[in-house]
């Protein structure tokens, strides 16, 4: 497996808790778009990268601030440069309120078959407190022009943990949500990042956070109901009705290769080593790179096989799933659970290891406390 990641920093409004790589801004200028295909241009020829891709992924900020034409410029630019196959998955993520029925349209003819809304919330008072830039109406409204348009495959994202959030409003929001027969769920739990104005609410007294025995009954409540309504839960935060798992993100899980592009993005190929590429993350820099015909590279990181092997587990073990241990035994000639003898036997003292022949993986309590799961590993 093989995908592309496409960033897209831009938003209507910057939202209270977001500490994403993203601008304030009505429109993608078409600056950002012509850098992007030069980009892609310049990738292309290089050749070092997978022979065919089996994801696109646009990202942001608000992908939908796109125009229909942008957004076919960008796919076409792709499907010239790289071997995408015809049956690849094709998203973007879409905040209500930036949508039209003619975008979603014009989006579904650029080839884009699966899209991931961002709701958060189904209360508008929550979702104005956390700055969100739509109601619940306008999210109903994205998701119908989408089906109109013919958007079988949507995910929709949640949060719980918000301040104020009681447990029967994300339980309202979880119950709405599957009501509305989505085929994907990515439920998150609040971060308070640093240099938010969020960060500043709580630390100036005008905002609390939950306490946490009150976010981990929401996690809790959250997985029960979401498998109760069908839907998998396949990684700790996204749940999926059978056959709609997020190939993409699947990609990023099992450590699969996947070319980034645009300002922050992140790629990762095997180039006799693992390596990885970090993008600049300012928009001059990331233009003006592009301009002199240079990649807009930030860093590039060649990972030892010890490294690699980490992350391998680290990603893996997001997944219910876990590592697959024949698919690691193939790329690293050793067997998960004997490359690390000692994280093993601190996880199965605590009753956190679930192994098979085929997997192995964490179990409910483990994917809880997936960090101190994962510092066995670092030891
Ligand atoms: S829409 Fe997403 S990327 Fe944009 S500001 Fe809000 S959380 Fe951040």
């Amino acid at each position: 497996m093989a995908g592309i990641y496409v960033h897209i920093p831009f938003c209507l409004r910057k939202c209270a808790y977001c500490d994403f790589v993203s601008f304030a801004c009505g429109s993608v200028p078409e600056a950002y778009v012509d850098a992007l295909l030069t980009e892609i241009k310049l990738v292309s020829r290089g050749g070092d990268y997978p022979a065919a891709f089996d994801t696109v992924f646009f990202g942001g900020g608000t992908p939908s601030l796109l125009s229909g034409e942008q957004m076919q410029r960008i796919m076409k630019s792709l499907e010239t440069q790289f071997d995408i196959r015809a049956d690849a998955e094709r998203s973007m993520e879409c905040n209500p309120g930036t949508t039209t029925p003619e975008k979603l349209a014009a989006y579904r003819a650029a080839g884009i078959d699966r899209l991931s809304i961002g709701l958060q919330s189904t209360h508008d008072g929550l979702l104005n407190s956390i700055g969100r830039i739509h109601t619940f109406d306008q999210f109903l409204d994205t998701l119908q022009s989408a089906r109109n348009a013919g958007f079988t495959n949507i995910n929709v994202d949640l949060m719980h943990g918000l301040p104020t959030q009681t447990l029967k409003q994300y339980q309202d929001s979880l119950k709405t949500v599957c009501d509305l027969g989505v085929q994907h769920v990515s439920a998150y739990s609040l971060i308070l990042e640093e240099e938010t104005p969020l960060y500043e609410r709580v630390h100036g007294g005008e905002a609390a956070l939950l306490e946490e025995e009150l976010v981990a009954d929401m996690q809790d409540a959250g997985i029960e109901l979401l498998e109760a309504r069908g839907y998998h839960r396949y990684e700790i935060s996204n749940f999926a009705q059978k056959g709609f798992a997020c190939r993409h993100n699947l990609n990023y899980w099992h450590n699969g290769e996947y070319l980034g592009f645009g300002i922050a993005a992140h790629a990762a190929v095997r180039q006799g080593r693992w390596t990885r590429f970090a993008n600049v993350a300012t928009l001059e820099e990331y233009e003006r790179l592009l301009h002199r015909g240079k990649r807009p590279l930030a860093e590039t990181l060649r990972l030892t096989p010890r490294d690699e092997m980490f992350e391998c587990v680290m990603l893996g073990l997001r997944l219910t799933q876990g590592v697959d241990r024949a698919a690691f035994l193939a790329r690293f000639g050793l067997d998960v659970v004997e490359a690390y003898p000692d994280a093993m036997d601190r996880l199965r003292a605590r009753g956190w290891a679930l192994e098979s022949d085929v997997y192995f993986a964490l179990t409910r309590k483990g994917l809880d406390l997936q960090n101190e799961a994962l510092g066995f590993f670092m030891r």
